[in-house]
């Protein structure tokens, strides 16, 4: 496992909001709690404490019918704001009420997996790609980027969340890479299929199997698996834009 904990521990650090940062994050989730609590999906609203962060944050636990029809079986998700119900809001963590007790490392660790997004929305780093941008190739490199971090920091520091830890630093990189990436193609294909018909699936394309590379190069991805990452890039495309296209995925 040598590098890895140092490794995590830096990103942590890195992505520790500054004081001003969090204290303007802390006093909006406060106002939020005070004006919508129990307003529907709300049942409750708290900040709670990230074990690896050592800050709290908002975590907003929804009714379970609703949170199934928006985000399917995930465990949680988060949004960057909760305009939705006309309040003023800050990035959240949304949780099915029915896990409000869970004391499960696994969902544990999928908090953390969380509050790193946390982070990234209060330092100003947009975790999310909607893909509208003039390269919307920019938008997945950014997406697959923040998804890496979540999942490097949440199975460094959850082992049991992640069994094959002990075979060492490479397999970790390579699964959390491999997760993230295909967290990011099925965004991409949503947004070609339905969300964004004006996206220029070729311009995108031309420019992303290079970047796609260079990425998972800084992300330690073994030489091997980045390779072939990249080239059969297009055919995961593909057949994520077949699952999306049959209902398969929620998410
Ligand atoms: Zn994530």
């Amino acid at each position: 496992m040598k590098g890895l904990p140092h490794e995590a521990r830096s990103l942590v650090l890195h992505l520790t909001p500054d004081t001003a940062q969090y204290s303007r994050y802390f006093e909006e989730a406060r106002n939020f709690i005070e004006e919508c609590q129990h307003r529907f999906p709300v049942i409750k609203a708290v900040l709670k404490e990230s074990s690896l962060f050592q800050k709290k944050y908002l975590v907003v636990y929804v009714d379970d019918d609703w949170f199934n029809e928006v985000a399917g079986d995930l465990a949680a998700f988060v949004m960057p704001d909760l305009h939705f119900l006309n309040c003023q809001s800050p990035a959240a963590a949304l949780v099915p009420v029915s896990k409000m007790r869970s004391r499960q490392k696994d969902f544990l660790s999928i908090l953390e997996h969380e509050f790193v997004h946390l982070n990234q929305w209060i330092k100003g780093f947009n975790p999310g790609a909607d893909f509208r941008s003039l390269n919307p190739s920019e938008d997945f490199i950014r997406y697959l980027n923040a998804e890496f971090q979540a999942y490097f920091i949440q199975y460094t520091f959850n082992p049991s969340a992640f069994r094959s830890l002990e075979n060492g630093a490479e397999i970790l990189r390579d699964t959390c890479a491999i997760k993230a990436l295909n967290q990011a193609t099925i965004k991409l294909a949503r947004a070609v299929s339905t969300d964004n018909a004006d996206l220029d699936v070729e311009k995108t394309f031309s420019s992303l199997q290079a970047k796609l590379k260079k990425t998972l190069g800084k992300m330690g991805v073994s030489s091997s698996l980045k390779e072939e990452l990249a080239k059969n890039f297009p055919i995961y495309f593909m057949k994520a834009l077949v699952e999306v296209c049959d209902g398969n995925v929620l998410s």
